[in-house]
């Protein structure tokens, strides 16, 4: 047992969606897009991306990102993704008939090398079915050339599972054309549990992915194209419905915690020491920190530090996907960055009802007079 874990998460009460339980007890409708789905989504909508755009619940990110990718892929053989990445993402390509190549990331925001990406486009040609970036950590990832890439005809699905409430001048992924799948893990910034959404500004294709969710069936229940069930409940989409309304005092309070630990960086002088944190710009809805150690160190001597302090750490996404016996035999690029960082990167805690005293420990624990 860790003094300090490295999740708790806190998800909604039962009393605070008792009132949709009981709906659904009226309602005896219990899932197949009733009507607290069809709320939920529409609440998102209007509410996180300004009316704009369409989206479809799924039962998790995993399969939205399989339903996504299997809508919009395109003839070929890859799908170009990070390696730095939870293992779901190439998993996701493989239930698809395709093959993950990895690219390498960037120094500083930890997400997908664009100008690489671009090279590896140009000499696969129509080898390339999909691109996957990754919004890394929930990171408000600039998706100016995966826009570019849509309008060459090369279908994009962002895999933005921990994205959800993050924001820059508007919600991350709002109007993109491709697809973007968020998750609402337990252990993610919107947790329910179980369950993910798929956004897109392209309505039609949305619909399409509902089809295709529900076993492939049109208006008579025939099936007219490839399906799977990938549908949310009632239950989760009430528990979705409660989450909606404190998400924001709950992302607040996260942010605190982020603060905290910001301070504290600084009156130790850790960054001066060596560490590293992300670069990024907006708001995200944390549901850990991640910073990287100084050069000179391997993470795991932090890790076993920290632990033998009572704290639970983690290191993700490390070993990355490249480096996982089902991935290792894809093709990729040279993964100096995804490698370097992987040797740094140490997730600290960061959850609701943590205080400053409990960030300060964790702090110590990374100084030199630790
Ligand atoms: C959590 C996560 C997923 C999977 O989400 P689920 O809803 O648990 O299926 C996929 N990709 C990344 C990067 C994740 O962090």
């Amino acid at each position: 047992m860790f003094d300090i874990p490295f999740l708790k998460p806190k998800l909604v009460v039962k009393e605070d969606y008792m009132d949709y339980l009981k709906q659904i007890d009226d309602s005896r409708s219990y899932s197949n897009y009733g009507a607290l789905n069809t709320l939920f989504e529409q609440r998102l909508i209007r509410e996180l991306f300004n009316g704009q755009g369409s989206a479809v619940t799924v039962n998790n990110a995993t399969t939205g990102l399989i339903l996504s990718i299997s809508q919009l892929k395109r003839r070929g053989k890859y799908a170009l993704m990070p390696s730095f990445t939870f293992a779901a993402t190439p998993l996701a390509a493989m239930w698809c008939g395709l093959e993950p190549y990895f690219i390498d990331v960037c120094e500083k925001d930890w997400c997908m090398n664009e100008e690489l990406l671009e090279k590896e486009i140009n000499r696969l040609g129509d080898e390339v079915a999909v691109v996957i970036p990754y919004a890394t950590f929930g990171t408000n990832l600039d998706t100016t050339s995966y826009e570019a890439l849509q309008d060459r005809g090369i279908p994009v699905v962002i895999d933005a599972a921990a994205s959800m409430g993050s924001k820059l001048t508007t919600h991350f992924g709002q109007g993109f054309t491709g697809a973007v799948v968020y998750s609402f893990h337990a252990t993610k910034g919107f947790g329910i549990g179980e369950g993910g959404l798929i956004y897109s500004s392209d309505k039609e294709m949305i619909n399409k992915v509902r089809q295709a969710s529900n076993f492939g069936f049109n208006e008579d229940r025939e099936s007219k194209q490839m399906g799977i069930n990938g549908k949310l409940s009632e239950y989760a989409a009430a528990i979705g419905l409660a989450t909606l309304e404190v998400f924001e005092q709950k992302k607040l309070k996260r942010e605190q915690v982020f603060g905290w630990y910001m301070e504290g960086l600084e009156q130790l002088g850790l960054m001066e020491q060596g560490w590293q944190h992300q670069e990024v710009k907006g708001s995200v809805a944390y549901s850990f920190l991640s910073l990287l150690c100084p050069e000179t160190y391997r993470n795991t001597h932090f890790v076993e530090r920290l632990a033998s302090s009572g704290i639970q750490t983690r290191t993700y996404f490390s070993p990355s996907c490249h480096q996982q016996a089902l991935f290792q035999s894809y093709p990729r690029t040279l993964l100096h960055i995804t490698e370097q960082i992987g040797r740094r990167i140490i997730n600290l805690p960061l959850w609701e009802d943590m205080n400053q005293g409990n960030v300060e420990t964790i702090l110590q624990g990374l100084s030199h007079e630790g």
